[in-house]
């Protein structure tokens, strides 16, 4: 039993069908957090008005497909778009600027991308009033966050210590809404969340969001990023890779979709959420990826 609190959450974006990757790597979140009996949370990601709009529903079936595997959470579902008197509050607080730039003049002026992510140069940091002043009538900016070029680094369960250079990122695009990188990290300073589990695509943006956490007063969480599941070609899963969703998976019932995730996650065939706790072993602290192929994840 490990003896720290451990609150974990899971975090879809109700822009589309949770596909088996997802179910995965909530599944491993969950069986992480109940296997130290700690608490895990429910946060629907949907700051992105217009692409949340275009699916509607989608909300609902995400929740329906991860209550039908079993996968409960503690407490109300906690909603990004209802939170942003916190994330206002948040970007009061720190150091930021304006930033005008287009996609692609930062593009030119980015220096070679590190982690797959190009560092901004801080090009409109300098800008006198008069010029802001300038820009403005012509474009609504984006406020970017002054991290001082630092670097930070993270402790991820399952790639060791990760350090990262933090960049001057956006926190407030040039629509107004709210970036992910800060509402993510406000979010989970505000649910208490000392454990992060989610796909590993997400590794590059962990000492970035450690770093912001910090900058707000909190205690960085432990991560662990899982590996995804693949295609065949080795691109992560997605819904042109057929048969991915639990809708589509039907007529199979939800108790067979959770052995075949059980399975790839090296617990046996578990038909339900409490076999695969009983499956756990006492030191499993990460699961690596998997690679979906007719039918099976293996
Ligand atoms: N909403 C993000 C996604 O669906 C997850 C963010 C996170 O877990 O930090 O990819």
């Amino acid at each position: 039993m490990d003896c720290m609190p451990h609150v974990d959450r899971y975090a879809p974006s109700p822009t589309s069908d949770l596909h088996l990757g997802n179910l995965r790597t909530a599944l491993a979140g969950w069986l992480l957090a109940r296997s130290v009996g700690g608490g895990w949370l429910m946060r629907v990601e949907d700051l992105d008005a217009d692409r949340v709009r275009a699916a509607q529903g989608m909300e609902a079936r995400n929740l329906a497909d991860l209550q039908a595997l079993g996968l409960g959470w503690d407490g109300p579902v906690v909603r990004q778009s209802e939170r942003l008197e916190l994330y206002r509050d948040a970007v009061a607080s720190l150091p930021t600027y304006e930033c005008f730039c287009t996609r692609r003049e930062i593009a030119e002026a980015a220096s070679a991308p590190h982690d797959g992510h190009r560092a901004y140069p801080g090009t409109c940091k300098g800008l006198s009033a008069a010029e802001r002043a300038e820009r403005r009538a012509t474009r609504r900016p984006a406020v970017r966050v002054d991290s001082g070029g630092a670097t930070f680094a993270v402790e991820d369960d399952h790639a060791g210590r990760v350090e990262g250079v933090v960049d001057d990122f956006v926190l407030v695009r040039g629509d107004g809404a709210f970036a992910y990188n800060l509402a993510v990290v406000v979010d989970d300073i505000d649910m208490g969340v000392t454990h992060v589990t989610r796909g590993d695509d997400l590794l590059s943006s962990a000492p970035r969001q450690a770093w912001l956490t910090r900058q707000l007063g909190g205690t960085p969480a432990t991560y662990a990023h899982i590996g995804l599941v693949v295609n065949e070609e080795g691109q992560r899963l997605a819904k042109r890779d057929g048969a991915v969703t639990l809708a589509d998976l039907a007529p199979l019932p939800p108790a067979d979709v959770l052995a075949l995730l059980t399975d790839s996650l090296g617990l046996g065939r578990c038909r339900t959420t409490e076999e695969a706790l009983a499956a756990m072993p006492g030191d499993q602290r990460f699961f690596s990826g998997a690679v979906w192929r007719d039918g099976v994840l293996a």
